[in-house]
């Protein structure tokens, strides 16, 4: 193997700076990183901006502290080793609210992404269907088996659950509908335990306690500065070199690695290198994998996107409630999807003049139509529907901020796991020097996409005939 290794990360997401980070610790020293970006800011959807003379997320606001077997997450290992753990904050009010009925009321704690453990613990928002959660016998789910999360919960649950608890809690986090979200994949301790355990109740106290967590531990964490200091402190360690407004277009194996076409059609630049992490989302990927690895493209590329909105208003003095925000089932027909109380939720985010930065994340999976009225009509649409749900007017806004996030949430459909092992399979064996990461395949959120990145280091170290330093 030629020496030093060149390294191309594709994608300048948490998921691409991860893995440029893994490579730089683990990799033979002097190994070539670049990282190739096609817009012209790194981190993906992480991406911190200002409002009203203040930074503000635009994208991701915080990561969980905790992976689903109880161990720090990889975000928070990440954020130590880049030397920004005395940055981490974590919210100063944690209670968030559901709208029923037009008004709000406290989100019950004891679920498990809104499924109870205790269903006596919900009735104030959903009444659960009786004696369906019976014991057959056998455990709910077979060994190999995935469902969506949305008819497992219905048939133990009944309806209201879903409607009321589970769909806006999931959706939350995917803008997707419990009924098309894989079990595996967006709930994978739920998964571990539904396979052995015979009611939904026993299945979520066995998640719960698989990860037992102390009375009142914080459960999320944000960095004062905004998440936009991980991704400079990640380019920095990495030592990689960056190329910002740089497309990869196409990947073309070659006799000792790969050839990336990179640039415009009209000016194209040809780079080899040994190996390539692909950390981009499902769609480009597929796009680039055609040529090389059709079977892989077709297994990845099947992935569905939502797009969504997110509204940042800053409101002089409004007078809000105690909680850190508040999630909209879809049945109440708001376009919100979810608003949350920035300067309520995050104590160093408040401010001494009051002016309050409250965010609405608008937008479902399907709903795709809502999101072509102009900014001003959403930001309006957003304000009147925050004073209805608050039950007085909202002071005008004094700034705001629309940010788009087209094609942005994978909508992990039941098998969705299955399809991307036998898709990496065969890549594996055709390309070992070609690593997939990142949300398009082992999940969102911050944590996994961060662990996603550094396994596919570890698989690039490996495939170059390296050991992890
Ligand atoms: C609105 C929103 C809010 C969220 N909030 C949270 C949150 O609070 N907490 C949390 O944990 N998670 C949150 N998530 C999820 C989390 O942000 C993502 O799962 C994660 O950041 C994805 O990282 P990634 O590196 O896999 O992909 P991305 O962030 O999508 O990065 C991929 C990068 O690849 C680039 N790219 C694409 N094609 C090419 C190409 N051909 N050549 C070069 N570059 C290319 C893109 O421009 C992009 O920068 C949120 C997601 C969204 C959309």
């Amino acid at each position: 193997m030629r020496q030093p290794w060149r390294v191309a990360v594709v994608g300048g997401g948490i998921a691409g700076l991860a893995a440029a980070v893994r490579l730089r610790d683990r990799a033979p020293a002097g190994t070539e990183i670049t990282v190739y970006e096609q817009s012209g800011a790194l981190g993906g959807k992480l991406r911190t901006g200002e409002l009203a003379g203040q930074p503000v997320e635009f994208g991701a606001e915080s990561f969980l502290l905790r992976d689903p077997t109880g161990a720090e997450s990889a975000a928070v290992a990440l954020v130590r080793r880049l030397g920004l753990a005395d940055r981490i904050v974590h919210p100063t009010v944690g209670q968030a609210a559901l709208v029923i009925d037009g008004g709000l009321r406290p989100i019950p704690g004891g679920t498990l992404v809104g499924v109870p453990g205790d269903l006596d613990r919900v009735t104030t928002v959903a009444r659960p269907a009786a004696d369906a959660d019976t014991d057959d016998g056998r455990p709910l789910v077979g060994p190999d088996a995935d469902v969506s999360v949305g008819a497992l919960v219905r048939s133990r649950f009944g309806d209201e659950v879903v409607e009321r608890l589970v769909d806006p809690m999931l959706g939350g986090v995917y803008a997707g509908r419990a009924d098309d979200l894989s079990l595996v994949t967006t709930m994978p301790a739920l998964a571990r335990t539904a396979r052995v355990e015979h009611t939904l109740v026993g299945a979520v106290r066995a998640a719960q306690a698989a990860a037992p967590r102390a009375p009142g531990a914080p459960v999320f964490g944000t960095l004062v500065g905004g998440l936009s200091t991980l991704v400079e402190a990640a380019v920095t360690a990495s030592g990689a070199t960056v190329r910002r407004d740089a497309a990869v277009r196409e990947l073309t194996p070659t006799d000792t690695g790969w050839r990336l076409t990179v640039g415009p059609t009209r000016a194209p630049e040809m780079i080899d290198v040994d190996a390539v992490v692909l950390a981009v989302p499902a769609r480009p990927a597929a796009r680039l994998l055609a040529g090389p690895a059709p079977a892989t493209a077709a297994g990845v590329g099947e992935l569905d996107y939502a797009s969504v909105a997110l509204v940042t208003l800053a409101v002089p003095q409004p007078r809000l409630p105690e909680l850190s925000g508040f999630l909209v089932p879809s049945t109440e027909g708001l376009l919100i999807k979810a608003a949350t109380f920035f300067t309520t939720k995050w104590g160093h985010l408040r401010r001494p003049d009051g002016l309050a930065l409250v965010r609405a994340s608008v937008g479902r999976y399907g709903e795709e139509a809502q999101l072509q009225r102009p900014d001003a009509d959403l930001a309006a649409t957003v304000h009147r529907e925050l004073s209805a749900v608050l039950g007085e007017p909202l002071p005008a806004p004094v700034d705001g901020h629309v940010q788009r996030w087209g094609g942005a949430l994978p909508q992990y459909t039941p098998g969705h796991a299955d399809r991307l092992a036998a898709a990496r399979t065969a890549l594996r064996a055709e390309h070992p020097t070609l690593v997939l990461a990142g949300a398009g395949y082992d999940g969102v959120g911050i944590p996994v996409c961060v662990r996603s990145g550094e396994t596919a280091a570890d698989e690039i170290i490996t495939a170059l005939g390296g050991s992890a330093r």
